[in-house]
């Protein structure tokens, strides 16, 4: 199966003073050969974390890019300046995007394409709210996400797909291993029908949402959990790394 994958995603959080201790714990950690692990933090810190961070462990990412490339866009920072800075992730469709800053499934979508030419790889989110979930339209909302992408995205292989359902995340209400992998077993049923099975079995399908070091091992177990993405337990260096240790 697919090489084992976890982001951490810093969201809105960190200064000088403490993105420094989170760097040296990280540093300290052991992460197994066969894991691929990517940090995100605020754009104002990559810099320091890039020139820090003990890169033979640890990728870096980018938390959104602007949808297009440079230009007169205040306050945005473009895919292309990614690549160019040397950073080869960016996450983007993360639910706090859609839900605070109106990012819809085709800006997602868009945004993707556009950061997969610019040359990096995409941990592209989705996810039902809990008002979805329990008015039985999980596949549905999925379905719509997923049909944007697929309308835009032609080239999978840098993709990661982020299952994490909005009721979830920073909630400390953790799906049960069977809820992940009910999903995520979907979500790879969806790709092999409109990509095919040689892109689905390949496309690492991760988990997040109020994962943590103790609950990390039996979601790992999941046939289809090829991975999590980590915001909470991302900003607590030996928390992070017992994660990322998960599938071992
Ligand atoms: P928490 O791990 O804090 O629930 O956040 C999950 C998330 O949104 C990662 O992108």
């Amino acid at each position: 199966s697919a090489k084992f994958f976890v982001g951490g995603n810093w969201k809105c959080n960190g200064s000088v003073a403490n993105v420094a201790k989170l760097v040296d714990e990280l540093n300290a950690g052991t992460i197994p050969r066969g894991v691929d692990v990517v940090v995100a933090p605020p754009f104002i810190y990559i810099d320091y974390v890039m020139q820090h961070l003990d890169r033979d462990k640890y990728q870096l990412s980018a938390q959104n890019a602007w949808i297009g490339g440079n230009g007169a866009f205040t306050g945005e920072v473009s895919a292309e300046q990614l690549t160019d800075f040397g950073v080869p992730w960016v996450i983007l469709g993360h639910s706090e995007r859609r839900s605070l800053f109106g990012e819809s499934n085709e800006v997602v979508a868009k945004k993707t394409s556009h950061a997969l030419a610019a040359g990096l790889g995409v941990i592209a989110c989705i996810g039902e709210t809990l008002e979805q979930r329990n008015s039985g339209s999980v596949f549905k909302v999925l379905d719509a996400q997923m049909d944007a992408l697929v309308d835009e995205v032609k080239d999978w292989t840098k993709v990661v797909l982020a299952y994490e359902p909005v009721w979830a995340i920073g909630t400390g209400v953790v799906a049960s291993p069977e809820q992940a992998q009910e999903v995520h077993a979907y979500l790879r049923q969806y790709c092999a029908k409109k990509l095919g099975a040689a892109v689905a079995d390949k496309l690492r399908i991760i988990y997040g949402g109020s994962v943590s070091d103790t609950n990390c091992k039996d979601l790992s177990k999941q046939e289809d959990i090829d991975g999590f993405l980590v915001g909470g337990a991302s900003l607590k260096g030996a928390a992070f790394v017992t994660i990322c240790n998960a599938a071992g």
